[in-house]
């Protein structure tokens, strides 16, 4: 048995003071108060639960889309060592049988992961979200242009039987043609939609969001701009309540005044943040590919072609940039890595929270949100 004490623990809804939480066989034991302090003790510093990344391309070198079992292993090694437990393997843009190829090798991964569920201190994916093809021309980003699809309902379904059942997030550009019939489509297979690379007008999201779409990829990033008498995307989506939202909070792809401006708008309830970190994350400035093609990161910046390719953002630096921006609570912050993505991809059973039976995947961080600790089915990944 492993007991870990600290000053505070968020299990996901509320805080303890003085926690003493154990570890039994990777899973956690027991959650209650006291004030000794445990094998593992972290003075000053809040328990909560591993991070859970919605959108995330790859990272250590490697991109998701190689789909190999050293590929994701370096990924996930890295990913854990950074407080992310939990992760949506994100696709790109590419040429379709290169996609059904890698959602093929990722369903294989994963349903090895879920047959070995104790072992392995590593972070998982979970499911896959799939980053296109269904995306706008006009505000595709990087994503290469000649691999783009008009939405499909039977191209999505040939994607949909690859990942075998692990698709759980697909965004898509809602102003395209039979965009809505296919929101309603993936929606009903069970894969959230998510609006998003998209110049939309107000008309044509509020029809995603009426059949079912429950979230929007990258807010502000590729998406139509704000206008006062046509909000279009940008506008629904930060005024539609009942929507999530996604920001990579990176302080590059947003200012910190658009990220106060988010949180105001999405809060606490639907605030969600992501890295869309590629293969250079936790590397050197360099060369690198996100997909199908090539990436030059410089000073913490990634570019193709002239237009931001990604981030080498993760999701702990997420955190502290975000509490540095908004000045928002520790535990609304703690909600938009954990109970909000959870929640939007329908994963509340596997990731976001901590309690008695679950696999002890948890961080320690300090008041400004800085990392202290990483430990994933009770193993401590990083200092
Ligand atoms: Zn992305």
């Amino acid at each position: 048995m492993r007991t870990i004490t600290a000053a505070k623990l968020w299990d996901g809804s509320s805080l303890l003071d003085n926690p003493i939480l154990t570890i039994e066989d990777g899973h956690i034991a027991s959650i209650a108060t006291g004030a000794a302090a445990g094998e593992h003790h972290f003075p000053g510093a809040t328990l909560a639960p591993a991070f859970f990344d919605v959108h995330i391309h790859g990272a250590a070198g490697h991109d998701v889309m190689e789909a190999t079992p050293e590929a994701l292993g370096a990924i996930c090694r890295f990913l854990a060592s950074r407080g992310t437990g939990s992760f949506l393997a994100t696709t790109v843009t590419a040429p379709l049988d290169m996609t059904l190829r890698a959602l093929d090798g990722l369903a294989k991964l994963i349903d090895h992961l879920e047959s070995i569920e104790n072992k392995g201190a590593a972070a998982r994916p979970i499911g896959i979200h799939l980053e296109g093809p269904f995306l706008s021309h006009a505000k595709c980003g990087v994503q290469p242009k000649e691999h783009l699809l008009a939405p499909d309902v039977a191209i999505f379904d040939k994607l949909y039987e690859a990942a075998g059942g692990h698709a759980r997030l697909m965004t898509l550009a809602p102003e395209l043609p039979d965009a809505i019939e296919l929101a309603a489509h993936a929606t009903k297979r069970g894969v959230r939609v998510s609006l998003g690379h998209s110049d939309a007008k107000t008309a044509e999201t509020r029809a995603a969001i009426a059949v079912g779409a429950v979230s929007a990829t990258h807010t502000f990033n590729a998406m139509r701009a704000l206008d006062h008498r046509e909000p279009g995307i940008l506008g629904t989506v930060l005024t539609t309540d009942s929507l999530f939202a996604e920001l990579i909070c990176d302080g590059i792809h947003s200012t910190p005044e658009i990220v106060k401006l988010w949180w105001r708008a999405k809060g606490p309830e639907r605030a969600i943040l992501v890295t869309d970190a590629m293969s250079a994350a936790g590397m050197p400035d360099g060369e690198y590919h996100l997909g199908g093609f090539a990436v030059q990161v410089a000073n913490g910046k990634a570019m193709a072609r002239g237009v931001l390719a990604g981030s080498v953002l993760t999701l702990d630096r997420a955190l502290e940039n975000f509490l540095r921006f908004t000045g928002a609570p520790m535990e609304q912050a703690l909600r938009l890595l954990t109970v909000n993505p959870a929640g939007m991809t329908g994963f509340a059973n596997k990731a976001g929270s901590l309690a008695v039976g679950q696999p002890a995947n948890l961080i320690a961080v300090d008041a400004e949100g800085k990392l202290v600790a990483s430990f994933v089915r009770g193993e401590r990944i990083a200092e």
